[in-house]
């Protein structure tokens, strides 16, 4: 076992957990992923910061490591960034799904002709979450070519895993404004706020606070590496405690610049509890994906 295997086992041996939910964590076709390290390969001149990926290997190799860190489920969270990518992303996702049972079955779309089309297809193949990157998209949640889609995903009661907030990097529709928009339409939309908001933190815990099926993961906060450009602010911890039942573990496995067990230690440093930690790291998704 590797010594990043022993931090994440003693983290789980301290709370009694059986094991590892993890809402956020990236598979997608090996050429796509290729694309996605170069991208944080390169973004260290385009935003001063240095993105080293920790987890640069096979996909078998990625799987693997998962399984050795106790974690029971994951997601193969994968988006497009243009027309006419998502039927064929959802598409491999399934496939992987089918091939790799212990991951929920992921899909995606975005705004073009046929969406709702495919995204009822891949509902009726047994999609279990969907991903929603507005910043890589560069779309507005409220264009009307996906009204369809929020009705379905609302009635079906299934996730949709929304990267929204404006870090690492804003985009013209992150931001708490257009998500406001949206649910005021679509309240009972199972919107998960990936990144817990990054930095908007504040106003997105506020959103969740107004509309109760929505939940925020913990994606990369809380980290030395994002406390360092987007401190969540103390004043908040208060929340985080109050909205417990509805924060979900994320980590952006493999894409992160420091080892899995920071992202857990992050949490546990917020002083939040035991109780805290075991409904994040594991009971909340348990319930939200009846996986009990
Ligand atoms: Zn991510």
């Amino acid at each position: 076992m590797s010594g990043d295997a022993d931090d994440v086992v003693r983290f789980r041996e301290r709370l009694g957990l059986p094991g590892i939910i993890d809402v956020h964590t990236h598979f997608m076709p090996e050429r796509v992923l290729r694309k996605v390290w170069a991208y944080f390969d390169s973004a260290g001149p385009l935003t001063g910061m240095e993105w080293p990926i920790e987890y640069r290997r096979d996909e078998d190799e990625r799987l693997a490591l998962l399984r050795s860190f106790g974690v029971l489920r994951f997601t193969s969270m994968l988006y497009p960034h243009k027309a006419g990518m998502a039927a064929w992303l959802n598409g491999w996702a399934a496939d992987f799904a089918r091939r790799v049972p212990d991951c929920l079955h992921t899909a995606t779309f975005f705004p073009e002709e046929g969406v709702e089309a495919y995204v009822r297809e891949a509902v009726e193949a047994g999609a279990r979450v969907f991903k929603s990157h507005l910043q890589v998209g560069a779309y507005d949640p409220n264009d009307p070519l996906l009204e369809p889609v929020w009705g379905l995903l609302a009635e079906a009661g299934i996730p949709v895993v929304m990267h929204c907030g404006s870090g690492p990097a804003p985009g013209r529709h992150t931001g708490p404004e257009p998500v406001g928009r949206l649910l005021a339409r679509h309240p009972r939309l199972p919107l998960i706020v990936a990144h817990l908001g990054m930095p908007e933190y504040t106003e997105f815990l506020a959103l969740a606070e107004t509309y109760p099926r929505v939940r925020l993961d913990t994606t990369m906060a809380f980290t030395d590496f994002t406390e360092d450009f987007a401190p969540f602010p103390p004043a908040e911890r208060g929340r985080l405690a109050a909205l417990g039942d509805r924060i979900l573990l994320g980590t952006d496995f493999p894409n992160i610049p420091y080892p899995y067990a920071h992202q857990l230690h992050a949490l546990e440093r917020l002083e939040l509890g035991e109780d805290w930690l075991r409904a994040v790291c594991h009971g909340n998704a348990s319930a939200l994906f009846e996986l009990g």
